[in-house]
C-alpha cells in the first residue's frame, strides 16, 4: 500500500546524501481509528474524512470551518493493521537501523485513541493468549521483517533488545528478572542520555524477541478508566539494539554497554487525558498527572525544537524522564517517526485537534541523522596500524611453527600433531629430552673415564713385559754369564731422560746415553736391582751375587767393561731394539673399526686401545717365554751374526 502514502521514498531521498545527510524532518503519519462501538451507540458522528492519501479534513459539528492537515500518510479507518505497518515508513527505519542509524517510531495522542492498538495490536485476550497475526500491531510485523531481512544479509548481526517503562515518571526494568526497581537516567558525551543498569537481553529468533514483548507487555501498568479498558498509565519503550561487524562497526568492547551499531525504540506513550473526562481518581489520578506533565515537556521541547534560533537557544530535555529519553530522537542524530492516532468522534475533537495541530509542527522538527560511531572506529589509521602489525605477527609465528614442523619430523604423528597445538608443550618436551641426554653423556663419560685408566693400566703392564723381554733378549744373546743394560737405555734417545719415573729405584741414577741423572722407570715391583752394576765406583768395591738374575745388571763381576764402554755394536742393537718397542708405544685412541665385536664388558665402551693392549701382552708374553726357552736351550750364538730383526719375533 505504498502507493498510497510512501513516506518511504522521502525518507530515503533525504538520506541520500549519506549518513551525515542534511536535516531530515520527523516523519509524521496519521491513524484514524474506526468509531468503537460505545461511540456507535451513543450515536456520535465522525467529524474526520480523508482526501486523498495525505490530507485530512476535520470538519467540525455543527457547520464550522473545515480544517485541513496534511502528513506524511493518513491512514483512515478502513486501513487495516497491514496497511499501517506498509505504508507508515517503519521498514525504511528498519534498514537505517540495520546501517547503523539510531532510529525512533512513537506514537502520539490522545488516550483511547488507539496508539497501543496500532503498535501491538489489542490488548491480551488472557495471559500467554498471543495477539491473532491480523491484528498484530506495527511491532510484531517489524520484528518478523527484521529477522528475516538479518537473515538474508550476509554478514554476521547481533541482536539485543531493552524494554522499560516510565511509570510516575521512574524508569522500571520490564525485563528485569527480580521485580523492577526504579533505574537512573543519566548522560555521557558518548551515548548521550541512557538508563543505568538496563537489562539488554540477546536474541536469535521471532519466537524469542516476541516473548520478551509479551512479558514486557504483562508487566507494563495499565488500568481501566471511562475512556479505556486497558489504558496504559506508562511511557514504553522497547529498543532493539542491531550489531553488524562491518569495519566500521564493532561490538561494544565493554559488556556493560550495550553494543554499538543501530537502534530501533518503540516508543507507545501513554496518553493525554482529562481527568474530568476519564474520571480518573486516587492513584489514576496521580498517574494522569504524571502522564500529562511528561507529555507537556515533550510539547514543549519540540515547540522549542521549531524555533529557527534553536541553536542558540536551550531544549528542557531535562524536564522529564521521556524527553531525556527521546532528546536524540528529536533533535539529535535519529531519525524519527511520529504516528499519530486520533479518534473520529466528535466527542474526542478537541484532544483530536490538539494532536492534529500537535503532530503537524513535529513534522517540521528536523534532526541530522548520523551513525553513531564507535570508539573504535573513530581511530581507523591505529587500527590500521595494529591490524598490520597482529597480521605480521601472525605470519611470524606461523613461519617458526612451520620451522618446528619440518624439525620434529623425526617424532610420531601423534606427538607432532599435541607439538603443533602446544608450542609450550612442545618446548618442556625438548627441555626432557635435553636433561636425558645430558644424563647419558654424563654416563658414557663415566665409561670413558674408566676404559682410559684400564688401558693405562694395560699399556704399564705391556711396557713393564716389553722390559722384562728386552732384558730377557738381551740375556739370551750374551750368554747366561752376562748382564743385561740398564733398562734406562731403552728409553728413546732424544730425550732419555724426560720420561716419567715409574718406580723409584736406585739402580740407575746417571743415564749411559747422555749421563743425565735419572730416576728409575723401568723396573718392575717386586724387583731389585743391584746398584753397583751401574754405579762404576759402588761395583768396584762389592762382591757379586752367587747367581745373578736374568735382569741382572750388564757389568758382570768377571768383566771389566762397564755399560758406556761397551761396543758401538751392542749399543746399536739396543737402542734399535728400544726404538721399535718405543714406536709401538700405545696411545689411546679411537681403534679401527673391528671385523668381530670385541667381547668388552658394557662399561667399557669407551676403552678402545684395550683388545689391541690384551693382544699385544699376549704376544710379548709369548715373546718372553719363547726367549727364555731359546735361552735355555740354544748356545749364544756370536754378537755379530745377529742382527736387531732377530731379537723380537715379528708381530
Ligand atoms: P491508547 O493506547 O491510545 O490509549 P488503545 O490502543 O488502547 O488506545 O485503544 C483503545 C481501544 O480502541 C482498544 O479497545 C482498542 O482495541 C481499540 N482500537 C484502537 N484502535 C483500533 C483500530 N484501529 N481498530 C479497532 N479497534 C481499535
Ligand atoms: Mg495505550
Amino acid at each position: 500500500m505504498e502507493e498510497r502514502g510512501s513516506p518511504d521514498g522521502d525518507l530515503a531521498r533525504s538520506l541520500e546524501q549519506g549518513p551525515e545527510g542534511p536535516e531530515t524532518p520527523i516523519q509524521v503519519v496519521l491513524r484514524v481509528r474506526p468509531m468503537s462501538a460505545a461511540e456507535l451507540r451513543r450515536g456520535q458522528q465522525s467529524v474526520l474524512h480523508c482526501s486523498g492519501t495525505r490530507t485530512l479534513q476535520v470538519s467540525p459539528p455543527g457547520g464550522g470551518p473545515e480544517v485541513a492537515f496534511r502528513f506524511g500518510a493518513v491512514l483512515d479507518a478502513a486501513r487495516t493493521q497491514e496497511d499501517v505497518f506498509r505504508a507508515c515508513g517503519v521498514r525504511r527505519l528498519g534498514e537505517l537501523a540495520l546501517r547503523g542509524f539510531s532510529c525512533t517510531v512513537f506514537t502520539f495522542g490522545q488516550t483511547g485513541s488507539g496508539k497501543t492498538y496500532t503498535l501491538t495490536g489489542p490488548p491480551p485476550q488472557g495471559e500467554g493468549v498471543p495477539v491473532p497475526p491480523s491484528l498484530a500491531g506495527i511491532m510484531q510485523r517489524t520484528f518478523a521483517w527484521l529477522l528475516d531481512r538479518v537473515q538474508h544479509l550476509g554478514a554476521p548481526v547481533t541482536l539485543r533488545a531493552s524494554y522499560l517503562e516510565i511509570y510516575n515518571e521512574q524508569v522500571r526494568d520490564l525485563l528485569s528478572l527480580g521485580s523492577p526497581r526504579p533505574l537512573p537516567v543519566r548522560w555521557n558525551k558518548t551515548r548521550g542520555f541512557y538508563v543505568e543498569q538496563l537489562r539488554v537481553v540477546e536474541f536469535g529468533s521471532l519466537e524469542a524477541l516476541m516473548e520478551l514483548l509479551q512479558t514486557g507487555l504483562s508487566r507494563r501498568r495499565s488500568s481501566a478508566h471511562t475512556l479505556n479498558q486497558a489504558s496504559s498509565r506508562s511511557h514504553a519503550l522497547l529498543t532493539l539494539y542491531i550489531s553488524r561487524q562491518t569495519a566500521q562497526q564493532m561490538p561494544s568492547v565493554d559488556p556493560g554497554e550495550p553494543p554499538v551499531g543501530g537502534k530501533l525504540c518503540f516508543v507507545d506513550l501513554a496518553g493525554s487525558e482529562k481527568v474530568a473526562a476519564t474520571g480518573s481518581r486516587g492513584e489514576l489520578m496521580l498517574e494522569a498527572n504524571s502522564i500529562n506533565r511528561s507529555l507537556l515537556a515533550l510539547g514543549h521541547c519540540i515547540s522549542l525544537l521549531l524555533d529557527p534560533q534553536r541553536k542558540q537557544s536551550h531544549i528542557p530535555f531535562r524536564d522529564s524522564k521521556l524527553t531525556k529519553l527521546l532528546a536524540d530522537s528529536l533533535g539529535g542524530r535519529g531519525v524519527t517517526l511520529m504516528v499519530a492516532c486520533v479518534s473520529p468522534s466528535a466527542q474526542c475533537l478537541p484532544e483530536t485537534l490538539s494532536t492534529l495541530r500537535y503532530a503537524s509542527r513535529a513534522q517540521r522538527v528536523t534532526t541530522r541523522p548520523q551513525a553513531p560511531k564507535s570508539p573504535v572506529a573513530k581511530q581507523p589509521q591505529r587500527l590500521e596500524t595494529e591490524m598490520l602489525q597482529l597480521q605480521e605477527e601472525n605470519r611470524r609465528l606461523q613461519f617458526q611453527l612451520d620451522q618446528m614442523d619440518c624439525k620434529a619430523s623425526g617424532l610420531s604423528g601423534a606427538r607432532v600433531a599435541w607439538a603443533q597445538r602446544n608450542l609450550y608443550g612442545m618446548l618442556q618436551e625438548f627441555m626432557l629430552e635435553n636433561e636425558r641426554l645430558r644424563k647419558e653423556k654424563s654416563q658414557l663419560q663415566n665409561s670413558r673415564d674408566l676404559a682410559r685408566n684400564e688401558q693405562r693400566i694395560l699399556a704399564q703392564q705391556v711396557h713393564a713385559l716389553e722390559r722384562r723381554l728386552l732384558s730377557a733378549c738381551y740375556h739370551h744373546q750374551q750368554g747366561p754369564g752376562l748382564t743385561p743394560p740398564c733398562p734406562c737405555l731403552m728409553a728413546p734417545a732424544p730425550p732419555c731422560h724426560a720420561l716419567p719415573p715409574l718406580y723409584s729405584c736406585p739402580c740407575c741414577h746417571i743415564c749411559p746415553l747422555c749421563r743425565v741423572p735419572l730416576a728409575h722407570w723401568a723396573c718392575l715391583p717386586g724387583e731389585h736391582h743391584l746398584p753397583q752394576v751401574l754405579d762404576p765406583e759402588a761395583s768396584g768395591g762389592r762382591p757379586p751375587s752367587a747367581r745373578p738374575p736374568p735382569w741382572a745388571p750388564p757389568c758382570s763381576p768377571g768383566s771389566a767393561k762397564c755399560p758406556r764402554e761397551r761396543s758401538h755394536s751392542d749399543w746399536t742393537q739396543t737402542r734399535v731394539l728400544a726404538e721399535m718397542l718405543t714406536e709401538e708405544e700405545v696411545v689411546p685412541s679411537a681403534p679401527p673399526l673391528p671385523v668381530r665385536p670385541p667381547k668388552t664388558s658394557p662399561g667399557l665402551r669407551g676403552g678402545a686401545g684395550v683388545p689391541n693392549l690384551a693382544q699385544r701382552l699376549e704376544a710379548l708374553r709369548d715373546q718372553i717365554g719363547s726367549s727364555l726357552r731359546r735361552g735355555r736351550s740354544q748356545p749364544p750364538c756370536s754378537e755379530g751374526a745377529r742382527s736387531p730383526g732377530q731379537v723380537l719375533p715379528p708381530h
